[in-house]
């Protein structure tokens, strides 16, 4: 029965990313004005819009200039519903639910917004990164261990190292594609070194940190790894190929799911998305001589993979290995 009520809660939440799906592009306000026909402007009435059936009694038509709705208003609701049942029976009725559930909205409005127009509109991808962070000092069992804590503060300097010095010789390599760095955005950066100056901190002079106070430090080194390793692989493709590959909105996106899931989860999402991306690339490029696609929903995709079965993945690889030896 409580299984039913989650569906039908994600069904009618999914109606609402519809909204930001289709009016974060625009910059228009998600809450006015209500729902209405894309193209007859008629306001659509309550009871055509009711999640997941009214597309389907309506034949996927505007009751009134019959014009096709896109099937991707289905979908999400769909999506939506089954994500928030699947984690509904995954997780209970425990603190993390809430925070996925914040999560999996993110992803989907990320993921149908970038099919559609190749971005990642920040109130998303920055939005979700906020959430996160807040989500994880409040919920210390969306970091559960702690002793990653230090491994984890080094692998972040490092590629926050790293970042500096790719696009510090940038300039040097790529001036044909662009007069100065590619992703230049001043208050990420800032947040991302107060950050990695209190994870410092915790490091350094707590002993042992409260749960509240290292989960949000696990939160901000999965932040900075997440969005370090896909900005420095960015950097590196341009300086190597020559050719524009970066993009920010994904960058933010790495940035979110770190903060959610993690440093471990996000790198693990960071080498899976590459087989997806690649697989759908191979069948674009096939289909429509055009091999430039969105990148974000490949790493939402092996986000929710990581989440899901990372520990049986990393462990099928670190045991094949062993077989073979
Ligand atoms: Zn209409």
């Amino acid at each position: 029965m409580d299984i039913f009520v989650i569906f039908m809660a994600g069904s009618i939440v999914g109606s609402f990313l519809n909204v930001c799906i289709v009016r974060l592009p625009q910059a228009k306000s998600v809450v006015f004005p209500s729902s209405h026909c894309p193209r007859c402007q008629k306001p659509i009435a309550w009871y055509d819009n009711i999640p997941l059936v009214s597309w389907i009694v309506l034949g996927g038509r505007c009751r009134r200039c019959k014009t096709t709705i896109d099937f991707r208003y289905w979908l999400v609701e769909f999506l939506t519903a089954s994500f928030f049942a699947v984690f509904y029976l995954t997780y209970g009725f425990n603190p993390l639910l809430p925070a996925y559930l914040v999560m999996i909205c993110c992803f989907m409005v990320a993921t149908f917004v970038d099919l559609e127009h190749r971005i990642i509109p920040d109130e998303v991808s920055i939005g979700g990164l906020w959430a996160g962070l807040i989500l994880s000092a409040f919920i210390p069992q969306l970091h559960p261990s702690s002793e990653n804590l230090v491994l984890g503060g080094f692998i972040a300097g490092f590629l926050v190292v790293l970042c500096l010095l790719l696009s510090w010789i940038y300039p040097f390599f790529c001036k044909h594609l662009m007069e100065e760095e590619p992703y230049n955005d001043k208050p990420f950066k800032i947040l991302v070194l107060l950050s990695l100056l209190f994870i410092a901190f915790v490091n350094n002079f707590m002993f042992i940190p409260p749960p509240g106070i290292a989960s949000l430090a696990a939160a901000l080194i999965g932040f900075i790894i997440g969005a370090g390793a896909i900005y420095a692989m960015g950097l590196l493709g341009d300086i190597l190929f020559r050719k524009e590959s970066m993009g920010g909105g994904d960058v933010k996106l790495m940035a979110m799911i770190g903060a959610f899931l993690g440093w471990k989860t996000a790198l693990l999402s960071f080498f899976i998305a590459p087989f997806f991306g690649a697989i759908v690339g191979i069948i674009e490029k096939i289909r429509t001589k055009d091999s430039t696609i969105a990148y974000g929903p490949f790493l939402v995709l092996g986000a929710l993979v990581s989440l899901f079965w990372g520990r049986a993945i990393i462990q099928w690889v670190i045991q094949g290995g062993v077989y073979r030896l």
